[in-house]
């Protein structure tokens, strides 16, 4: 399941522990997934998950054997995912889905820290509204759901009453990343 990190807080405080979707929630809506276009195989009417994942709340042993062998054959070895999807027998919107999974996973493995200094937010945020001139940064806090102010404090780390936040977790640096549409790993180092 990929929630990407979207569902938690975004001002530093700690994310809570259940980040999963609801059981109770109705299926075809997954919290997180929806806001990028995630759509996904699998059982009709249940995105990101098999009938296993979905009655567990977690990724499935065979799932967890699929998302590597579908990273593999794409990643590492070259193949479409059209033939990714042929291979291991699913439809392709899902191998997507299985193929960004993994590529959470190892982001997140390569962000051994838990904050990242505020100048990296800072520059990437910078690096954006260089490349479009019509980009502002109300537009950015937008996406994240965030005020302005809140978004300065958090990832440009403007002061309020003189005291700048130095830091930005990962988690939130991440949602920041992938917002402006940005591998979260380009952030990499503590
Ligand atoms: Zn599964």
């Amino acid at each position: 399941m990929v929630t990407r990190e979207l569902d938690r807080v975004p001002d530093g405080r700690p994310p809570t522990q259940n980040s999963r979707p609801d059981r109770d929630e109705p299926p075809g809506r997954v919290a997180g997934a929806a806001p990028f276009g995630l759509s996904v195989g699998g059982v009709p009417g249940v995105p990101g998950a098999c009938a296993r994942c979905v009655d567990t709340g977690r990724t499935c042993p065979s799932c967890v054997q699929r998302r590597r062998f579908a990273w593999s054959l794409v990643m590492e070895q070259g193949e479409s995912a059209d033939t990714a999807a042929r291979v291991l027998g699913l439809e392709q919107n899902r191998v997507q889905e299985l193929l960004a999974a993994e590529q959470d996973r190892r982001e997140l493995r390569s962000l051994r820290c838990d904050s990242i200094p505020v100048n990296r937010t800072r520059a990437a945020i910078a690096d954006a509204l260089a490349r479009d001139p019509d980009l502002t940064i109300p537009d950015i806090a937008g996406w994240l759901e965030m005020q302005q102010a809140d978004f300065e404090r958090a990832f440009l780390g403007k002061g309020r009453n003189g005291q700048a936040k130095r830091r930005v977790t990962v988690a939130n640096a991440s949602r920041l990343m992938i917002a402006l549409g940005r591998a979260p790993n380009e952030l990499e180092g503590c």
